[in-house]
């Protein structure tokens, strides 16, 4: 069944109006795939966790050895020690760390799909040659298909809120199955609007779809809120050819219609650094997030924090680059104050966790700058919780255990054999752990995960409906044979 564009945006505006878009908006854009009934999300309950180490990240709350976390209407209420809220259901948290659950500020969801082919070190199949070409086959169903193995994933890690890089937008329908994909699984979320794969560099980014998103989708619940991800700035660089490169003149444009619609940007600086590009014209501030930090200099550093930019950094991908191009600049952008945050970029040829990006980052650290500049434990995770959090602008939301925020929360076992016995929390954490210790994981209220599974989602039918969708793209695009 297909729609015209008008009578689907029409469609939409009225489905939203009775409150159905998300079931309205994912029949719409299946495009002859029979209509998707994900299944309904937990309900919200109230709850109290107990006797967990809580870790809060909030600088004004003690962590406790052991202690409680009251939730009610999808809020943090309440984080002490005994706890008693009457008819309050019981979640035992005696053996686990409570904590904030991860932010991740940059991840290629769309990309999930190309696992089978990407080969990390065989440069033709490498990340960027297979996602630029599968890229431009993607139906909205593959995207849809993509962006939930991905979230599915970072569920599973413990990761609560995800920025969505979704720099494959071919249509208004693929953005509309990549939101549904969010939604249908109940993670906290910026979605960036991005140009798509194959789009000429001296084409502006399509700012009426972006417009029409912030419409259609905004704020809904507050779970998801809107961004772009730009194409690269200036000088041909790493993964140019995927993600595009623009000129100043164009980045004035598709900036400018972001800022417009009071829409915050992403930008990727791998190679050459653009910051002083940037600044002379006079496009750089506090709602701009760049990725990478590898090659800036002081001078750029004082830059960014004046104009309060915040860099993403992707230890994992990071780690695995010739040291021609940058190395990770963690010291400095501590040392110089900018914001920073953590993020898994794409899990074609690595997976997300979380615990493994800051291991990385702790011992390239150390590696090469030691204890010139200190670096806790302690701070690595609030790098990948409330700092995170920071980054995204929505800290007064999620990032840290702190009565009035919503309540993600995850919950991880410290009885597994690789973390036990556990003595500091923090060292467990960034020394021992792994994604399967994440007992339970909770979103807005909703335990979307108890030991280890899934409450309502079908991991099998996520699996399956990934591998089929990646056959059927390596089917179509007749590559790699
Ligand atoms: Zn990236």
């Amino acid at each position: 069944m297909t729609f015209s564009h008008m009578s689907r945006r029409t469609m939409l505006k009225a489905a939203s109006a009775a409150g159905a878009l998300a079931a309205t908006s994912r029949e719409l854009f299946a495009q002859g795939a029979a209509p998707r009934r994900p299944a309904p999300l937990p309900l919200r309950r109230e709850f109290v966790i107990r006797g967990a180490t809580v870790l809060t990240m909030d600088p004004n709350i003690a962590d406790l050895a052991s202690g409680d976390v009251h939730v009610r209407d999808g809020a943090i209420v309440a984080v002490g020690a005994r706890l008693t809220p009457r008819g309050a259901r019981v979640v035992e948290g005696r053996g686990m760390i409570a904590m904030p659950g991860f932010v991740d500020s940059h991840w290629h969801l769309w990309t999930s799909l190309f696992r089978p082919f990407v080969r990390a070190d065989v440069d033709a199949v490498g990340y960027f040659p297979v996602s630029n070409r599968l890229g431009q086959l993607m139906t909205p169903e593959d995207s849809y298909r993509s962006v939930r193995l991905g979230v599915a994933e970072a569920l599973s890690a413990g990761v609560t809120t995800v920025h969505n890089w979704a720099h494959n937008v071919r249509s208004p329908e693929h953005a509309d199955a990549e939101l549904s994909a969010m939604r249908d699984l109940g993670i906290r979320g910026r979605f960036a609007y991005g140009p798509a794969q194959g789009m000429p560099d001296d084409q502006v980014m399509d700012l009426a779809g972006l417009a029409r998103v912030k419409r259609d989708w905004m704020p809904n619940d507050g779970m998801l809120t809107l961004g772009i991800c730009s194409r690269n700035v200036g000088a041909m660089s790493i993964g140019g050819a995927a993600r595009g490169v623009l000129t100043i003149e164009m980045v004035k444009k598709d900036w400018g219609g972001a800022r417009a619609l009071g829409l915050p940007i992403t930008v990727h600086t791998s190679g050459p650094s653009p910051v002083m590009q940037l600044e002379e014209a006079g496009l750089l501030g506090p709602d701009l997030q760049l990725v990478h930090p590898l090659l800036t200099t002081p001078e750029e550093r004082a830059i960014l924090k004046s104009r309060g930019v915040s860099y993403a950094m992707a230890p994992t991908g990071e780690a695995r680059r010739p040291s021609a191009v940058g190395v990770i600049q963690l010291g400095e952008m501590l040392e110089a104050g900018v914001k920073v945050s953590l993020s898994t970029d794409h899990t074609t040829n690595y997976n997300c966790d979380p615990f493994v990006a800051m291991r990385i980052l702790f011992a390239l650290h150390q590696h090469r700058i030691g204890n010139k500049i200190p670096l806790s434990l302690k701070r690595l995770v609030q790098l990948a919780t409330l700092d995170g959090a920071v980054d995204l602008g929505i800290a007064d939301k999620t990032g840290s255990l702190t009565p009035g925020k919503r309540a993600d929360i995850i919950l991880v076992r410290t009885t597994d054999i690789n973390m036990t016995p556990v003595g500091d929390p923090y060292e467990a954490l960034v020394s021992m752990a792994q994604p399967g210790n994440v007992d339970t994981v909770i979103v807005d209220g909703r335990i979307l995960r108890q030991a280890g599974k899934f409450a309502t989602l079908d991991h099998a039918r996520v699996v399956r409906e990934a591998r089929d969708a990646a056959m059927a793209l390596r089917d179509k695009a007749k590559w790699p044979t």
